[in-house]
């Protein structure tokens, strides 16, 4: 079943031309790399899938639907997107649980309970259990990326959007941050995946999309995209 679907998407800052002629795919439980040069419009593609910005041209269906307009729709439709950044962007003044919990007490609105459990269990699933009380300051890069991936996993999404993950990490802690991300795929979420590892690309995609000045140039799974003579 496909999730997101892409028809000659289009979209323009002024007169440039971020993205054009975009069609693709991306169907339930699969893994989907986007990679290019920087610059060739893979975080302006993620940012059209979740709306914080609209097309110049073409289609981009969510669950068949074209992405509504309407600020009301846009947020129902955000919540249904865990959005993981490069720069992290956890709250400062909240503990790595405190982070985790905000989406399901705020927004979902289930109980102080309900949403420290919930909590827990996805900073198990990160391997920061004994992290819980840490404010972002005191955590390593890495450390804070899995914090983020646990509080975009807690709203319950049916995709997930990394853009460059590792990018802005120590060397030493990126496979940490790409191992929480592979046991994710292996668990069959949907996920979009901007990184300039070819590695992880190479092993975990299902679905590799090459960018070039706005356009996708070649997609295909990683053998055919990586290992072609
Ligand atoms: P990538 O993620 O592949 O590095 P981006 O999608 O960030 O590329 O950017 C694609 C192009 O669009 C770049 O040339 C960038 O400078 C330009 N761009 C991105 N966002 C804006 C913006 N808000 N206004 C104008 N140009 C932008
Ligand atoms: P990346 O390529 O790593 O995604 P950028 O440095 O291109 O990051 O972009 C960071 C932010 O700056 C984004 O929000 C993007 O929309 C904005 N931006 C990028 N290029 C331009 C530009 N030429 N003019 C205005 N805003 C831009």
């Amino acid at each position: 079943r496909v999730v997101l679907q892409y028809r000659d998407v289009r979209k323009l800052y002024g007169d440039f031309v971020a993205l054009s002629g975009v069609s693709m795919e991306v169907e339930r439980g699969q893994v989907v790399c986007l990679i290019g040069p920087s610059g060739s419009g893979k975080s302006t593609l993620l940012r059209c899938t979740n709306a914080l910005e609209t097309l110049d041209g073409g289609e981009l269906l969510f669950d068949g639907v074209p992405l509504p307009r309407d600020p009301a729709s846009i947020r129902k439709v955000r919540q249904r997107m865990g959005m993981v950044f490069q720069n992290f962007e956890l709250f400062p003044h909240k503990t790595a649980i405190q982070n985790v919990m905000m989406g399901p007490s705020t927004v979902l609105g289930l109980s102080e309970q309900q949403s420290r459990a919930r909590a827990e269990a996805l900073l198990v699933k990160v391997g920061l259990s004994d992290k819980a009380g840490n404010y972002p300051a005191n955590l390593s890069g890495g450390q804070q990326q899995r914090v983020a991936i646990a509080r975009a996993l807690a709203m319950e999404p049916e995709v997930m959007l990394f853009d460059e993950p590792t990018s802005a990490l120590d060397p030493e802690t990126i496979g940490e941050v790409l191992n929480v991300m592979k046991a994710l795929a292996d668990d069959g979420m949907t996920m979009v995946v901007v990184t300039h590892e070819m590695t992880f690309a190479r092993r975990v995609a299902d679905h590799v999309v090459v960018f070039e000045s706005g356009q996708i140039i070649e997609q295909g799974p990683p053998a055919q995209i990586f290992d072609a003579p």
